[in-house]
């Protein structure tokens, strides 16, 4: 508990379950046989009203508040930058004890609407079409660091307590930064607060994790988790997703599709990511190839135009390219929508995160890396 500081410099309970609450009002002196009552008020105060200071926990003594701010803290972590883009998609770089910084964004669409959270900074694969796995640093988000873009997202939306009806963050997905099923115990820890009916009660089918096919973590997942799943999958032949996402040497795509087809459903058919990169991976024979590989398991094909970045080597593919291949994987039966670009002019759509901003900084100025990514 003592380690995870905040930004403040004081010891962090976001993040903090129940459990990790009592025990801190033990250290704070609260008799045993009260500790866990106040703890069920504590959690209620951070996750379910969004308190962002022990003062506003009215429900608690004087002196306990006291004692809490003193000791501990239950700020956010510091907001850098927030962007908007012009298609109301919101943007922030957050800034950790450490000074290490991650981003998160808020898609958001009429009734609904998506946080992307980040689970690492930096990333430990260094895929080849991603900005994000340029970056050298790489550490885990602890549970509390990832638990936190939630509650930035509430904060700037207003959606305190945690509305039950006619909220516009609705939906998580886990597709920021990071990989993860290599910071499996962080994101587990704060995926269950955040599906805790008495906290934020996010719906765990309304939460959609990806990865880049970290195969023994994803059957654990999904009964530890039982969230939606998506899959980087990106090439259909080992030989070219082995250079492109390096984490196929490990695991091969056979192994990778025994997972998901071992994968507990609950009736969600799981997503298939494929990046649409111009004369690399977007042929007719690789969409026939992709329909023979997913025969037998309920699936569906999101293709995500490729988002370009400074430096990179791709490009994205033509989108009559892009219809024909939708086409081959439509015929087959498979739902296979284009994700629509998000933000791109503020470098928030997939796979932009977080580099941009770093360079962008050296120089001195955001506005030239928006412009950089504005010409692609
Ligand atoms: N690290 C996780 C989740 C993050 S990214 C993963 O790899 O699954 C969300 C999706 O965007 C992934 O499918 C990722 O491969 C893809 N992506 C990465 N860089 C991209 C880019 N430049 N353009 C389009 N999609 C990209
Ligand atoms: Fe990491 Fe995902 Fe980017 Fe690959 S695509 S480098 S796993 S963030």
């Amino acid at each position: 508990m003592r380690k995870k500081l905040a930004a403040d410099g004081l010891p962090s309970l976001i993040g903090a379950d129940r459990a990790g609450l009592a025990a801190v009002l033990g250290e704070l002196g609260e008799p045993e046989g009260k500790r866990s009552l106040r703890a069920r008020q504590l959690f209620h105060w951070i996750y379910h009203r969004g308190a962002r200071s022990f003062d506003e926990m009215t429900t608690l003594s004087k002196d306990l508040r006291a004692k809490l701010a003193e000791q501990f803290s239950v700020a956010r972590p510091e907001i850098v930058v927030e962007q908007q883009s012009s298609d109301g998609t919101r943007k922030w770089l957050l800034r950790f004890f450490d000074g290490q910084e991650v981003e998160c964004v808020f898609i958001p669409q009429t009734d609904r609407g998506a946080l992307c959270v980040s689970t690492q900074v930096g990333c430990t694969l260094t895929c080849k079409f991603c900005h994000t796995g340029t970056m050298p640093l790489v550490r885990n988000l602890q549970a509390g660091e990832i638990l936190a873009q939630l509650l930035v997202a509430r904060d700037a939306l207003g959606e305190w307590p945690s509305p039950r009806d006619d909220r516009l963050f609705t939906n998580i997905v886990v597709m920021g930064m990071g990989e993860p099923l290599f910071n499996y115990d962080g994101i587990a820890a704060a995926m269950k607060l955040a599906t805790d009916g008495d906290g934020i009660g996010m719906s765990r089918h309304k939460i959609t994790l990806s990865t880049s096919g970290v195969v023994p973590r994803i059957v654990q997942w999904g009964e530890e988790l039982g969230t939606g799943l998506a899959i980087s999958l990106h090439a259909v032949r080992d030989d070219l997703r082995d250079e492109l996402v390096p984490v196929n040497r490990k695991w091969k795509i056979a192994e990778l599709l025994d997972a998901c087809r071992a994968y507990p459903h609950r009736n969600k058919p799981i997503t298939f990511e494929y990046v649409m990169l111009a004369g690399v991976n977007d042929s007719d024979a690789d969409a026939r190839e992709l329909v023979r590989l997913l025969q037998g398991m309920p699936a569906k094909v999101n293709l995500i135009p490729f988002n370009p970045w400074p430096g990179t080597i791709y490009q994205c593919s033509s989108n009559n390219r892009i219809r024909a291949f939708a086409q081959i994987v439509e015929d087959a039966g498979y739902s296979s929508p284009v994700r629509v670009p998000r933000g791109r002019d503020i470098l928030a759509a997939c796979g932009q995160l977080k580099t941009a901003s770093e360079r962008a900084r050296v120089r001195g100025n955001l506005a030239s890396a928006r412009a950089e990514a504005a010409l692609h």
